[in-house]
């Protein structure tokens, strides 16, 4: 049986009014599911949860909906519920066979994905991020946990047997047996074909594979570890010539203890000499850590090349006359045309994007309404910086739009909800008119501009990374 989802998890399929284009590159798969939707896609598949599975499931949502923060954030990530269908396919199916249930899996939940951003939103381009440790077990799917689970007595017998599954199916630290990150990449890479084959010039998909670095997880740590790093560079090299991605991007909580980036660079440095473009999550921090935020901010910057990408980027507000590193930071992005992707909604979900203001922790609830409180759209929107806002390419996009959204949000939404509040910042506090049309045309003007450089750039990559032959440092043995 199927239990109804409430109001609050469903789809939006509400629309804007105001924005033209549509072209989103920054979304995660990870926050792109709805619970309804993994209850389709198991129906398409043969499977059904029972209800009190699908009541967990939207239990745990509603508890990170409930007291937003990074932390919530990250446990609302939906391939834990890709997981659970994995399991949910080998129990029903009463299969052995792991990598067959694992690679079906995965793809219907790409499909849905794209199915919707292209076919419902009727987005022209999205880049898609996905991280393929995010399938490795963790938080409550540790197996530690499972086995504590498994020991107390309110589980229902659904709950067992998908526990008792999702041991079998992980190893701590691994990814799911039956499918390795090169695996992974290449099922995600081939889909983006069947994407060319269906809309041909019409849509563009174009990949990014996100490096997520959290407590939980060690995407890098893995990658970059001395016995697999030559093996794990020639693979990324490859399946980058062989247009399974696009970005090799870093993603993670800048916010902990552990924030700084800086012993990441090396391992992006070595991946831009092999010319694969890069990407990353920066400075998408908190006031209090606007220390990391400069020094991540300015090791990012100053790699071989720049990131063609930068996310996030909320504490760049933080330039001025007596902020070197921020300023600089600024001069490189307007030089070299890197590309800013405003998360605004994310970020106010968070709680990394807003002014500096300690009494707004209780209304973060409410982040929608104080989407005017943004540090970086305050600053743009400032005439002082009136050129910095022109000079920028800008582009607002949805990062995760299951989870920020509350209700769900969508590209165009965003973009509606930003030039909104760019008109409140520009009337209440800088005292000038500024209509929401008239932002979202200098958007439109830069999203152009913004697909034709993404275009040129990952060609003219590509060519290059064809040719590169890759140069081991002298007395590193290759292992085959
Ligand atoms: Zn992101």
């Amino acid at each position: 049986m199927i239990a109804t989802t409430p109001e609050t998890l469903h789809h939006p399929y509400k629309y804007d009014t105001l924005t033209a284009k549509r072209v989103d590159i920054h979304r995660h798969i990870e926050g792109s599911i709805f619970i309804d939707q993994i209850v389709e896609i198991a129906k398409k598949m043969r499977v059904a949860f029972d209800s009190e599975t699908i009541e967990f499931m939207q239990a745990k949502v509603e508890q990170g909906l409930a007291v937003p923060s990074l932390e919530s954030f990250i446990q609302m990530l939906s391939t834990r519920w890709l997981r659970l269908l994995i399991a949910k396919v080998m129990i029903d199916r009463r299969t052995d066979e792991k990598s067959r249930a694992v690679s079906t899996t995965i793809d219907m939940f790409f499909k849905t994905v794209i199915t919707h951003a292209f076919e419902v939103e009727e987005l022209q381009v999205l880049n898609l991020l996905f991280s393929p440790r995010n399938l490795s077990v963790n938080g409550d799917l540790h197996p530690d946990k499972l086995h504590l689970l498994l020991e107390t007595s309110d589980i229902t017998p659904e709950e067992k047997r998908i526990y008792e599954t999702l041991i079998l199916l992980s190893e701590y630290h691994k990814y799911p047996r039956g499918i390795t990150w090169q695996e992974y990449t290449r099922k995600v890479g081939k889909l983006r074909r069947t994407v060319e084959r269906k809309f041909g010039y019409k849509k563009r998909l174009t990949l990014t594979l996100s490096l997520r670095r959290n407590k939980f997880l060690g995407d890098l740590d893995f990658l970059t570890d001395e016995e697999n790093k030559y093996q794990n560079l020639r693979d990324l090299h490859h399946l980058f010539v062989a247009e399974m991605y696009d970005y090799l991007d870093i993603c993670g909580n800048e916010n902990d203890a552990n924030g700084s980036l800086e012993k990441l660079f090396p391992f992006l440095a070595s991946v831009q000499t092999l010319d694969i473009p890069t990407t990353v999550h920066v400075a998408e921090m908190t006031e209090e850590h606007k220390k990391t935020a400069e020094s991540n901010m300015s090791h990012a910057l100053s790699l071989p090349h720049p990131p063609s990408m930068l996310a996030h980027s909320v504490l760049l507000n933080l330039a001025t006359q007596d902020n070197d590193k921020m300023l600089r930071a600024q001069e490189t992005i307007i030089h070299e045309r890197l590309i800013l992707l405003l998360n605004i909604s994310s970020n106010m979900f968070t709680g990394t994007g807003m002014a500096y203001a300690p009494d707004m922790e209780d209304t973060l609830l409410e982040h929608t309404q104080n989407l005017e409180k943004h540090r970086l759209l305050l600053y743009f929107l400032d005439p002082q910086n009136s050129t910095w806002l022109d000079d920028t390419m800008l582009c607002v996009n949805t990062d995760d739009p299951v989870i920020i959204g509350k209700l769900g949000t969508t590209q165009a939404t965003e973009i509606d909800k930003v030039a909104k509040a760019a008109s409140l910042i520009a009337k209440n506090i800088y005292g000038y008119v500024l209509s929401p049309t008239d932002f979202i045309k200098t958007l439109d003007k830069k999203i152009q501009q913004i697909v034709l450089i993404q275009d040129q750039r990952i060609r003219f990559a590509r060519e290059n990374a064809r040719s590169k032959e890759i140069i081991w440092p002298k007395g590193v043995v290759k292992k085959h």
